[in-house]
């Protein structure tokens, strides 16, 4: 059997056709939106992984400031050892000129002990800000999970609701391809698997699947609705939307 040579009424095929792509282009959307929820999904997961990445960072800023602090107390709990021993040595000293060596000492001693302690006094206000980054990361944490969490559970309903919608469709497809040809539905098929679209419309005397004009010859069949057209050139089952709509005669 060739394209041409349709058992049943031709117009009523073209119809179911028709009816069939349409089920068939709105379960391939259906899937490409089902297909796109876990790559949506991987990218807002992300936000939350770079949030908590931050937090992180921060932690181990804090961390490094408090280490330097703990050193810094240890240089001045040194320092002040030291000062208190030679404190205690000037009582020792023998001469005058001694005594004021040793006391210039002393006083060198007490200012490096002044410097160690602003340093420390600068280190808490550095620990402080530390602090307050770690809570500001935290904070952004928080946000990015609240907000992953809503949109996960949307695009999980939207998942389901696609699902249904498949579903539904599936059914319908059945029930179409029930009322054709099993000789047709091979031709449609075949077509469908090579150009994801197997019936188009003829416009302007062009196939609109790869617009290539149509012979006058071609044009004449469509317009006589009474056989199975097919392009040329991609094999696609063609039809003229005016002749559908059309009474039939
Ligand atoms: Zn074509």
């Amino acid at each position: 059997m060739t394209a041409d040579q349709v058992p049943g009424d031709p117009r009523q095929l073209t119809l179911k056709l028709v009816a069939l792509g349409e089920v068939d282009r709105k379960r391939s959307e259906s899937q490409n939106l089902m297909d796109a929820v876990p790559r949506v999904l991987a990218s807002r997961s992300r936000h939350s992984r770079e949030a908590r990445a931050t937090v992180e960072a921060c932690q181990e800023k804090l961390q490094l400031f408090r280490v330097h602090l703990k050193s810094l107390e240890l240089d001045l709990a040194e320092r002040e050892e030291a000062l208190l021993k030679a404190n205690a040595n000037l009582l020792s000293a023998k001469t005058n000129q001694e005594y004021s060596l040793m006391n210039a000492e002393i006083e060198r001693k007490r200012e490096e002990l002044g410097t160690v302690e602003e340093r420390i006094l600068e280190q808490y206000e550095v620990i402080r800000q530390g602090e307050q980054l770690v809570k500001t990361s935290e904070g952004g944490l928080d946000e990015a999970k609240a907000e992953y969490g809503g949109f996960e559970e949307r695009a999980r309903g939207e998942l389901a609701d696609h699902q249904k919608e498949l579903e539904a469709l599936d059914e319908r497809r059945e029930q179409v391809r029930k009322a054709i040809d099993v000789e047709i539905l091979k031709l449609y098929d075949r077509v469908y698997k090579a150009h994801g679209v197997a019936i188009v419309p003829a416009e302007g005397n062009t196939c609109q699947g790869c617009f290539s004009s149509l012979t006058p010859n071609d044009c004449n069949r469509l317009l006589s609705g009474r056989q199975l057209v097919v392009c040329r050139a991609c094999q696609r089952i063609l039809y003229m939307p005016e002749v559908l709509q059309a009474s039939p005669s």
